[in-house]
């Protein structure tokens, strides 16, 4: 993993779609970095007409237009961990993974493919460009288990199915994985799982009974950006950013008429 840069505060760019209603993509990223202290910056990849209800519209950014904003960016101020978000095409995946090549910080991918409504938000077929393009500059992948499944084409049934799948998206390229298991709404506990090729951890917490967890899976890889530009170890984000999603989440505002967004000033 590249180091974090030397500037006079951490910084973090993330690359993302936006949510207007507030509670997930970019404005969740930039929300959990101020949490943290951390300056963050954006690179726009798409915008969506979006609440806590769904998302109605998807209006997509062109891929030129998306490393201009990259390179605007990164020629002033470094960045000291970047991190994707919402990417929506294959060409957006290539644009990006062709910044990425160029850019020496820490880089966290959430290949976001699906809302927990099941609004698309990855083109069909894109995950293979994730595969091709995305997963070998990943320092971080954090696919929650739905975007695992699609990455490894393997069902994930139980936590042995979950860690086969982190190894695999290991040898797929990836130098450390955090699959988010709170998608699995039948167990009792929210149980994430952490691999670096080393170590493996469950990262585990009783799964809070609450329909607010819009944006959960987006604030929780933002955290683990923001904690390695902290200077974190892997281990330590991914383990810190998990009390700070079950904090977020037990005292979530309550806020919209459907899935409400976390607790962002905590
Ligand atoms: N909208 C945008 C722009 C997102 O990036 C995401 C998730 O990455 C979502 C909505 C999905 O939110 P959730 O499934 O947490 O409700």
């Amino acid at each position: 993993m590249n180091s974090v840069s030397e500037n006079t505060v951490p910084t973090a760019l993330t690359i993302a779609g936006s949510d207007p209603s507030g509670g997930a993509g970019l404005q969740a990223d930039l929300k959990t970095f101020s949490h943290y202290g951390i300056y963050g910056m954006t690179a726009i990849t798409c915008l969506t007409a979006g609440n806590t209800q769904g998302v109605s519209e998807v209006n997509p950014i062109d891929p030129s237009f998306i490393r201009q904003q990259c390179q605007s960016v990164i020629q002033d101020i470094k960045p000291s961990v970047t991190k994707t978000g919402m990417l929506f095409s294959k060409e957006t995946i290539v644009a990006v993974a062709d910044d990425l090549a160029t850019i020496s910080c820490p880089i966290v991918v959430d290949p976001v493919m699906v809302t927990k409504r099941g609004d698309i938000l990855l083109s069909k077929n894109a995950q293979n460009y994730y595969i091709e393009h995305l997963l070998q500059l990943s320092d971080v992948l954090t696919p929650n288990i739905p975007e695992a499944e699609l990455l490894t084409k393997e069902q994930i049934n139980n936590s042995d199915d979950m860690e086969q799948a982190a190894k695999r998206l290991l040898e797929m390229g990836s130098k450390s994985v955090v699959i988010k298991g709170g998608h699995q709404k039948e167990s009792k506990n929210s149980n994430d799982l952490f691999f670096d090729g080393n170590e493996m951890i469950w990262l585990t917490s009783k799964r809070y009974p609450t329909q607010h967890t819009h944006g959960a899976g987006d604030a929780f890889s933002a955290a683990i950006s923001a904690l390695l530009a902290k200077g974190k170890s892997l281990r330590q984000a991914a383990e810190q950013a998990k009390q700070f999603i079950i904090h977020a989440i037990k005292s979530a505002p309550g806020l919209g008429k459907g899935q409400g967004p976390i607790n962002f000033s905590l």
